[in-house]
């Protein structure tokens, strides 16, 4: 008899998407002339084509591997160093940030560099998610067993939900109680809020302080406008002895189906043993690395390394500045239709009150029924996520431009 982790049996079935997915087929079946029309604004993937620039470096590399002379096999797991070099001298040193090309491990996507990381902590961490969160957080903690069985209201024991609210700025307050483990996503998906640089020293100086690990997701980095915004966690000082950093090519080189994304795990970073020794981390994730995995392929990491080639970054930075003109566009028109709007402004998120305090997944019904659009109900993202929903600026102008119009023409 075959045995399963049971642990899988604690995931909520209703996962948020497919649930969207089954509304949204529902309605498109039973009205198919506003199907025609319908907008999807929930799901945050990008929809513009790759960059020139990472086109082209991707063809010249497959021609390489169709040659004798340039073939190459199996890649080095960590990533190969053209492509480290580039991002520690551009994302870190190019901003007096100590990071160095072997603290960087290349990967296909940090969504998954989220989740293997539990590979190398140990079972008797306490940790900390903030509510509302992105979901991959929490199952994988589940899978691997960091957790009970979902309560009625569909929190995990075991986890500590540090609430992010409108008060706080939707960064949250330092816990009165120690945790071991943190995930701090900034900017964030949801909320589309970023963190300041005071937040985030004073969240660095509670990990110092409980010898505590912040796993730090800054998918959204090249989204921030505010010229004080922190862009790494290793802006703040300490943060190397306290601080995983996970970033992907995602959603600045519209690399969603491409994959590419890497995670820096600097040398001064501890765990422990349950007798208290201090272990390299970066040692763990250099062995979790090289034994299961075996690297992005070539021609995907040229791809990634001419994001940084002079007309890459500015192919990016048109990329982004086409998504956060989308956002300036969402904003505006769910402002002009009364609403009360965060986020937008350093995220392609915007993060928008229910009126009249309606549900989440009851104003999803009105969106899409009344507006065809399909938006992210707030609850998909925890407790702390009801009473609100999130529009994605991820389409192309014309679809943002007319979410905008019919918001206003919504009526509650
Ligand atoms: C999109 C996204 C990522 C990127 O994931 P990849 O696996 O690199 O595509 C990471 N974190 C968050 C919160 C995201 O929304």
């Amino acid at each position: 008899m075959a045995y399963l982790n049971e642990n899988y049996l604690k995931l909520k079935a209703g996962y948020l998407f497919p649930e969207i997915a089954r509304r949204v087929k529902l309605f498109c079946d039973g009205n198919p002339e506003a199907a025609q029309r319908l907008i999807r604004c929930g799901i945050g993937d990008v929809t513009e084509p790759l960059p020139e620039a990472a086109c082209r470096a991707i063809h010249r590399a497959v021609d390489e591997m169709g040659k004798r002379e340039t073939f190459r096999g199996y890649g080095p797991e960590q990533g190969y160093e053209f492509l480290r070099t580039a991002i520690a001298a551009n994302d870190y040193e190019s901003r007096g940030i100590d990071v160095t090309p072997d603290e960087i491990f290349v990967s296909d996507g940090s969504k998954c560099d989220s989740a293997n990381f539990l590979d190398v902590l140990g079972s008797k961490n306490k940790i900390a998610v903030m509510d509302p969160v992105y979901p991959v957080y929490v199952d994988t903690n589940v899978m691997v067993g960091n957790t009970g069985d979902a309560n009625g209201t569909g929190q995990y024991p075991g986890l500590v939900y540090l609430p992010c609210t409108a008060e706080n700025g939707f960064v949250p307050e330092i816990p009165a109680e120690a945790v071991d483990i943190i995930y701090l996503c900034y900017p964030n998906n949801p909320t589309g809020a970023v963190a300041t640089r005071e937040q985030l020293t004073a969240w660095v100086e509670y990990a110092r302080r409980h010898r505590a690990i912040i796993l730090y997701d800054a998918a959204y980095v090249a989204y921030v406008r505010d010229a004080d915004v922190p862009l790494s966690i290793y802006e703040i000082e300490g943060a190397r002895e306290c601080a995983v950093e996970f970033r992907s090519f995602s959603k600045n080189g519209g690399f969603t189906g491409t994959r590419c994304a890497f995670t820096v795990v600097p040398k001064d970073l501890n765990g422990y043993t349950e007798s208290g020794e201090a272990v390299s981390l970066h040692r763990l994730w250099g062995r979790r690395m090289s034994t299961k995995f075996n690297g992005v392929s070539y021609p995907i990491q040229r791809g990634a390394e001419s994001l940084y080639s002079p007309e890459g970054k500015l192919q990016v930075q048109t990329l982004v500045d086409h998504y956060m003109g989308n956002a300036e566009i969402l904003v505006n028109g769910a402002k002009a239709a009364g609403l009360t709007v965060f986020g937008g402004v350093n995220a392609p998120y915007i993060w928008i009150r229910t009126p009249d305090g309606l549900g989440s997944w009851e104003v999803f019904d009105r969106i899409l029924n009344q507006a065809n659009v399909v938006i992210t109900p707030g609850a998909g993202f925890g407790g702390g996520g009801e009473g609100y929903f999130r529009i994605s600026a991820f389409n192309s102008r014309a679809n943002a431009e007319e979410v905008a119009r019919r918001l206003k023409e919504l009526k509650w």
